[in-house]
Order: structure tokens, then sequence, then C-alpha cells
């Protein structure tokens, strides 16, 4: 492993260099891996948004660079250091470890030291030895019995079970230092966020648009947010639950923006324009419309949206076609053939199902007919629209956008 410390774009807290020895946390790299010639940018950006992740975490904090591994350590509990990591998009694992340097008497200590709560349960477990440093005066399977054996007689309650062991202990030779690991919890994987440049996500509610808005950080969007209310004509509940998402979601990124626009008038000039059964694709159409005008204001490249086609009357084939020509950037959908209950479901273990499931007054409720056109007709909505200033009443709109950056103070 070279151990040079990158120096990112974001400045981390307070940094120090590694001590020799001590806990420290390994973060395997996901995708990032597979990347060509541009893959240290990629780990930068993975850098950039680890060091995000740790601010406020209270002591001083560093991070070292190899090839598909990134070490992490610090003044702080191992644990929060984990906590922090595990939020962070790119890392298909991560594994507490202890840092010692590279001598066969160490690593025995370390291994001892890692395995030794699991004596007195008789456990079973297993040595694996990864060398990168081929210098190292024994091969990998010459440590793995090495170790194994001297730890048998240090502690004498063990087994050793080479197939399925109850403890897998991995060790991990460099040049000067190894890393003595012993449990793997999964990472978030995915392309850092920013990677792939940067989207708004039109935040209902709801169990879908969050974890869209996830999805699309997964695959490297940075996001930011616009919620529409009903104001003046509904209370503020949704808002609420707008703010408390984004800042469910801000966790796994670096803080995006929310905005927030109250559309209550606007839909209810579109219902005296005569929107009737259109109502509910004329309103999303103005979402859109808004929200590209937005994104030009915020540098997002893309919408993101939660439908999943066919889900409600207002997400069929032809009404997704008549808000994307209204669309003038690309609306991406991440969970076009996602069924309703896996979207509960990952709501659920990323954090954002207890928010979704509080009720609120949805906005798109507001006016809306007692059926919902599920073929809207183009023609007919342009005529509609025609009878409004579109660019006048989008103005407006965002003229009254409130903007805030939930979960922003949390991190710093
Ligand atoms: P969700 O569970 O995300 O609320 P839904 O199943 O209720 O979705 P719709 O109400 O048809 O479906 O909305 C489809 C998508 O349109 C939402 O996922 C969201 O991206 C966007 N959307 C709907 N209402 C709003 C709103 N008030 N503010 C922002 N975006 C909205
Ligand atoms: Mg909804």
């Amino acid at each position: 492993m070279t151990s040079t410390t990158v120096g990112g774009h974001v400045p981390a807290p307070r940094t120090a260099g590694p001590a020799p020895t001590g806990p420290c946390v390994l973060l395997k790299h996901g995708e990032v891996f597979l990347k060509g010639r541009n893959r240290h940018l990629f780990v930068e950006r993975l850098h950039d948004n680890l060091r995000v992740a740790l601010r406020g975490v209270g002591g001083s904090t560093w991070i070292k660079s190899a090839q598909n591994v990134t070490v992490l350590g610090g003044e702080v509990p191992r644990e929060a250091l984990v906590e922090r990591a595990r939020r962070v998009i790119g890392f298909n694992s991560v594994e507490p470890a202890v840092r010692i340097p590279s001598d066969l008497d160490a690593i025995v200590a370390a291994v001892v030291e890692a395995l030794s709560g699991a004596e007195h349960r008789g456990a079973t477990f297993a040595v694996r030895t990864k060398r990168r440093d081929k210098q190292f005066p024994l091969t990998s399977s010459r440590v793995d019995a090495q170790v194994g054996a001297r730890v048998l007689a240090a502690l004498p309650g063990l087994r050793v079970d080479l197939a399925r062991p109850d403890v897998r202990v991995t060790v991990e030779i460099d040049r000067k230092e190894t890393y003595v690991s012993w449990d793997r919890l999964p990472g978030l994987s995915g392309l850092p966020v920013g990677s792939s440049g940067r989207a708004l996500v039109l935040l209902s509610g709801g169990y879908d648009s969050p974890v869209a808005a996830h999805r699309a950080m997964r695959r490297g969007l940075a996001c930011d947010f616009v919620h529409f209310n009903g104001a003046p004509y509904t209370n503020p509940a949704s808002v609420y639950k707008a703010y408390a998402l984004a800042r469910e979601l801000n966790r796994f990124q670096p803080p995006g923006d929310l905005h927030v626009i109250a559309l209550g008038k606007a839909q209810k000039q579109l219902a005296v324009a005569g929107a009737g059964r259109l109502q509910v694709v004329a309103q999303r159409r103005l979402m859109v419309r808004t929200a590209s005008a937005l994104a030009a204001r915020t540098g997002g490249e893309a919408l993101v949206t939660g439908d999943s086609l066919g889900q409600v009357a207002s997400q069929t084939l032809a009404n997704m076609v008549a808000v994307d020509e209204a669309a003038t950037l690309p609306v991406l959908r991440p969970l076009l053939g996602r069924e309703k209950q896996e979207i509960i479901d990952e709501a659920r273990s990323i954090g954002t199902a207890d928010v979704s499931v509080l009720p609120d007054e949805d906005c798109c409720s507001l006016l809306a007919p007692r059926r919902v056109t599920t073929r809207a007709e183009l023609p007919q909505l342009r005529k509609v629209e025609r009878r409004l200033d579109l660019d006048e009443v989008i103005e407006a709109l965002l003229d009254e956008t409130q903007v805030m950056r939930p979960g922003a103070e949390e991190a710093d």
C-alpha cells in the first residue's frame, strides 16, 4: 500500500498524521475501482465527500489513500468513524481495523487482541492474509498458518474453521504497516456523489421521491431538492415533511439545498383556465417547467422524480410524455420499473419511511378532479396553458421561492 496522504478540495476540520499504531477503519472502494484513467478523480471526490461527512465528528481525523482502499483514523472513537463512513456513497465495505507495524509478533498480538472477546464463546475463526508487500519474509499462507497456531496457543478456547468461521480475521500487509480487521460492514457502494453531475429532485412528501433521490445519489448525482406546496390554500405540513426528508437525504451527500415553492395560486389559475380532468397533469407540467427554470439557476443538469410507470393514474405513459414535453431538462425516473412494496422497503432502509408515512395536505390533491385523466391530450393541455402567461407565472413562483439547506448545521 502506498501511503500518500491525499490532498483534496475539501479541508478536513482538523487533521493530524496517522499514529504508527492504533485503531482505524478500512474503506474498500466500490465501483470507483472499475474506473480507468479517471480513477484518481473519482477517488478525490470520494475523499472530499468523506471529509464533509466527518465534519463535526468531534476530533482530528486523517485519511490515507491506497489502491482500492482508503484508511481512516483519528482522535475519535472508531465507532464514530465507522458510523460517518457508512453514510458515504462509494465504499463497498467498512471494516473496523487496527494499524500495526509489519512484524509477525505485532500481527499475532493484534489478532489475539481482536479475538480475545470471542474465546469464552468457543467461537471458530480463520486468518486470511493479503500481502501487498511481497518483500515480507513469509508468504500469505505461511502467515495464516503461523498466526493461527500462535493464536490457538494464546486462546485455547477457540477453534479453527477455514470454511465457515464465526470470525474471519483479515491481515493486510504493506511495506511499513499492517492492518488487521475482524468485521466487514456493508457500505452504500455506488459512485461518489457529484461524480455524475448535479440534479434537481422534485421532492413530495410521499415514499417515492426520496427513494428516487437516494438512487440518483448512488449513481453519482449531487442533488438539490424542490418541493411544491399548496400554500396559501393548504397547511404547511408538507413543507415540514419535505424539510425532514431533505435532511435525511443530505446525510448521504454534501448537503444540497431545498427550494420550497407555493403553487396554490397558480393551481387556481389553471383550474380557472378550464383544466378540468387535466388539472393534475397540467400542474405536473407547471412543476417541471418551474423546476427546469430553477435548475438553470442552481446548476442542475437534469430533473429527478419518483414516478413509477403505471403506479397511479397520473403516471401512465401518456401522462409522462405530456410532462416530459413541458420540461426543458431531461426528466430522470430512477424508480420507473419498481413496485410500490420494493420502494417502501427501500424507504425503510434509508430512513425516510418514518417521515413519508406522516399525514399532510398534498398540493396535488388540491383542486384535483374526481377522476384524473390517464391519457393527457397535448392539444387540450396547450390550449389551457395558453390562457395563462406561463413565463410570468413561473417568474412569480421563482421570485417567492424559499431556500434552505437542511442538515447543514449538523455537519458544521
Ligand atoms: P411520491 O411518493 O414521491 O409522493 P406519488 O406516488 O405520490 O409519489 P405522484 O403524486 O404522482 O406520485 O408524484 C409523482 C412524482 O412527482 C413524485 O415522485 C415527485 O417526484 C413529483 N411530485 C409530486 N408532487 C410533488 C410536489 N408537491 N412537490 C415536488 N414534487 C412533486
Ligand atoms: Mg405524492
